[in-house]
């Protein structure tokens, strides 16, 4: 069975205080027990993220981190760092982080590797830009981010991928993509990655949806065949709202 996962990505959101004040209301919340709970705080709390959630079923995740494992890249985290915190999962390839920080298919299949090296679970990020979609490339758009940053993986290196498809157009702009839409996107990601690695691995591998998901929207985009859960942004700031997505997969 696929995982499910709810993750909140925060970007750059909630300082110290707030983020106490959260996870001290995260806390208190109970979870459906098939469903994997994830927050992306800011670097600079992640330490305190992890040591409060420690004995709840809550990960703490990366935004990001740098390529290399240590040396003069200034305002850089590493992997290594991200482990002393207690940090297992990361996501990479956002497209936040594609476009304002010039993130290449080529500096994230790096990034991927040192991940992967690191022994961490990626929620990689792909999606396409609104013209992409008018002009009806939006498959070809995705498949080239997969085969450039994820699919030189081995079979084994690949189990620790979690796809997030997130078409730009859809982020933090209020459009969500339809339900068709999602489907139609999730089930072309999967049998890439069965055509690249097996029908087993395809299976097995969690797509998350992200792009504007809210309280009101997540069951129906949950509800499709290949959507395996969400990655969050806006409704994850507040508990509320982030509980009700984390409920809203149908039994
Ligand atoms: C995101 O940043 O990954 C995201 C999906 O944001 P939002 O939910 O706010 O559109």
């Amino acid at each position: 069975m696929r995982k499910k996962i709810v993750a909140g990505n925060w970007k750059m959101n909630h300082d110290l205080a707030e983020t106490e004040t959260f996870f001290n209301e995260l806390k208190k919340q109970m979870f459906p027990e098939d469903v994997e709970v994830m927050i992306a705080p800011a670097f600079t709390n992640l330490n305190h993220a992890f040591t409060s959630t420690r004995e709840h079923p809550i990960e703490i995740v990366a935004q990001n981190m740098h390529q290399s494992d240590k040396g003069a890249f200034t305002g850089e985290i590493s992997a290594a760092m991200l482990k002393s915190v207690g940090v297992k999962t990361v996501i990479l390839g956002h497209s936040e982080r594609r476009a304002e920080f010039g993130e290449t298919d080529d500096l994230l299949s790096e990034k991927v590797n040192t991940a992967i090296e690191n022994e961490m679970t990626i929620i990689f990020c792909v999606g396409e830009s609104l013209e992409e979609r008018k002009a009806g490339t939006h498959e070809q758009v995705v498949s080239k981010q997969l085969e450039e940053g994820l699919f030189h993986l081995s079979d084994v290196g690949f189990k620790n991928i979690v796809v997030a498809y997130e078409p730009v157009w859809a982020i933090g702009t209020g459009e969500t993509a339809s339900p068709e839409q999602a489907q139609e996107m999730h089930a072309s990601i999967r049998s890439s990655i069965a055509k690249h690695y097996s029908d087993g691995i395809a299976k097995e591998t969690a797509i998350l949806y992200g792009g504007s998901v809210k309280p009101d929207n997540a069951a129906e985009i949950f509800g499709q065949e290949d959507v395996d859960g969400g990655l969050i942004g806006g409704a994850s700031l507040k508990v509320d709202s982030f509980m009700k997505i984390v409920n809203a997969f149908q039994k």
